[in-house]
């Protein structure tokens, strides 16, 4: 096999960014599919292995109806969460996929730093089928945006990869201009709500013509992670002054509090 890759890898070289496109098409098409985290063989390209499947720990109902967060008891349909009674979110409803710890970590963490764009669709694919109920009842998706000094050095914003790719899964379009992000913010993990709150302040801001694109519409905001959810309430209640009937949020992951760290 090395003759054959690197034949392909001269031929990439020779022929720029559309030789190496193609010589990925002919390596992927002669060589068993890899996982995406860990490179080792799997049945289906793009997809993981077995070994990192059973590190991805799936949020399964029963959950908290407004959170997302899972219930060890299934006590009935429409349970809140004792968090969700204390401290209500300013969306409607949220749904992630995963908890935040061992693959899933990993898949978030490299999408976002490791310019894995390539793990968009998987991601993608898994949000989908955990948000089910709340994109059946949307009208648009909205990503987080990024401030503009942040998407300048990152190249691209992961929320929006995202967004785009359960857009193409659910039809639903994306508005990713409506809603702007005025500054950076500091990490959120370790202060308290007030201090959150204020953190968040002004952090977010409906673009020019949002109001329009927006009002009236069953807004699904679409993120990587779920940490504190200060991010997603601050970004609701700009949603909600600029006229969104209904504001759920989804993301791949949630930190619940109770994840394993590996
Ligand atoms: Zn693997």
């Amino acid at each position: 096999m090395m003759p054959l890759v690197s034949f392909l890898q001269g031929a990439a070289c020779r022929g720029g960014q559309i030789g190496r496109l193609a010589a990925r098409r002919v390596a992927d098409f002669i060589l068993p599919p890899q996982c995406v985290l860990c490179q080792a063989a799997t049945a289906d390209p793009g997809g993981l292995c077995a070994a990192c499947w059973r590190e991805m720990a799936f949020i399964h109902d029963p959950v908290c109806q407004r959170l997302g967060t899972p219930f060890a008891v299934d006590f009935g349909a429409d349970m809140l969460s004792p968090a969700a009674m204390a401290e209500p979110p300013a969306f409607d409803r949220g749904r992630a996929a995963l908890r935040h710890a061992g693959a899933a970590r990993k898949l978030v963490s490299r999408l976002k730093y490791g310019e894995r764009l390539d793990l968009a669709p998987l991601m993608a694919r898994l949000m989908v089928a955990a948000g089910r109920p709340i994109l059946a009842d949307a009208t648009v998706l909205v990503p987080v945006p990024l401030h503009r000094g942040r998407l300048w050095r990152r190249r691209y914003n992961q929320a929006a990869l995202l967004a785009r790719e359960i857009s193409r899964l659910t039809g639903l379009p994306v508005v990713d201009d409506a809603l702007v992000r005025r500054r950076s913010t500091p990490p959120q993990v370790g202060l308290r709500r007030p201090e959150r709150q204020a953190n968040m302040a002004g952090a977010f801001a409906i673009g020019p013509d949002g109001a329009q694109r927006l009002a009236g519409h069953r807004v699904v905001v679409i993120d990587d992670v779920r940490t504190t959810g200060a991010t997603l309430n601050a970004c609701a209640h700009i949603l909600r002054k600029a006229g969104a009937r209904r504001i759920d949020v989804l993301t791949f992951s949630l930190v619940t509090g109770s994840e394993a760290l590996p």
